[in-house]
C-alpha cells in the first residue's frame, strides 16, 4: 500500500485554463498556456499588482473553482490507485478560504480520497494558520510518491523530505533540472504507466 501525495491546481484541476479565461475576460489579454513560463502569474501575464490581486481573488471564487475541468486522466488514475488499495492524500497550497469549495469540487467529481490538507506551501497571504499546515509539519509526514507541478514544492519534497516526486510537465516548471528523486512526466497516463509496477499493493 502506497501513500500518495496529490497536489490540486494543475495536477487534478486545469487551473491554468481557468486563469487564462479570467485574464482574457477581465483584462482583455490574450495569453496561452505556453506564455505561463513562470509560476509567477503576474509576470507571465504582464499584470499590474492590482490586476494580479484581482486575478487571484476571482480565481478562488466558488464559481470559478467549481467550474474547473479535471486534468485529463487524473481522476481515472486516482480511482484505479484507490481501488488497488493505495491511500490518496490531497495536499494543496490554495488559500484557506477555499477549503469547503475545494472539497466540494472533489465531491462533485466523485474523487475518493483519504485526507485533504491545505499546506502553506508558498508563504502567501490569506492563509489561516488554524487551518493551514506549515511546511515544517508536512516535513514530518511520509509519502511513497508526490505528484506535483510546482518546481519549488518538488524541490522541497525531494531535498527536505527525500520523497520521490512525479513532476507533471508544465511550462512553468521547465527550469527545474531536478535530482534523483524527481521524475518528469508528460501527463497522467505516462505517470500511471511508469508507476504501475512500483505501486503494486
Ligand atoms: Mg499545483
Amino acid at each position: 500500500m502506497a501513500h500518495l501525495y496529490v497536489d490540486v491546481d494543475d495536477v487534478l484541476t486545469d487551473s491554468a485554463g481557468t486563469y487564462l479565461s479570467i485574464v482574457a475576460r477581465e483584462f482583455g489579454k490574450t495569453a496561452s498556456l505556453a506564455d505561463m513560463v513562470t509560476f509567477d502569474l503576474q509576470q507571465s501575464f504582464g499584470l499590474s499588482a492590482n490586476e494580479y490581486s484581482r486575478l487571484v481573488e476571482i480565481a478562488h471564487r466558488p464559481e470559478e473553482i467549481l467550474g474547473m475541468a479535471p486534468c485529463p486522466g487524473a481522476l481515472e488514475t486516482l480511482e484505479r490507485w484507490k481501488q488497488a488499495g493505495h491511500r490518496i492524500h490531497i495536499v494543496t497550497g490554495r488559500p484557506t478560504h477555499t477549503l469547503e469549495t475545494s472539497q466540494q469540487w472533489l465531491m462533485d467529481h466523485a474523487v475518493d480520497y483519504d485526507s485533504f490538507t491545505i499546506v502553506d506551501k508558498y508563504q502567501r497571504p490569506n492563509m489561516d494558520p488554524s487551518i493551514a499546515m506549515p511546511l515544517s509539519e508536512l516535513q514530518k509526514m511520509s509519502f511513497s510518491l508526490a505528484v506535483e507541478d510546482s518546481a519549488s514544492m518538488a524541490t522541497y519534497l525531494s531535498e527536505e523530505m527525500a520523497t520521490p516526486v512525479a513532476l507533471l510537465d508544465r511550462p512553468w516548471n521547465q527550469a527545474l533540472t531536478g535530482n534523483g528523486y524527481i521524475t518528469r512526466y508528460r501527463n497522467w497516463q505516462h505517470l500511471e504507466t511508469s508507476f504501475a509496477a512500483q505501486l503494486l499493493p
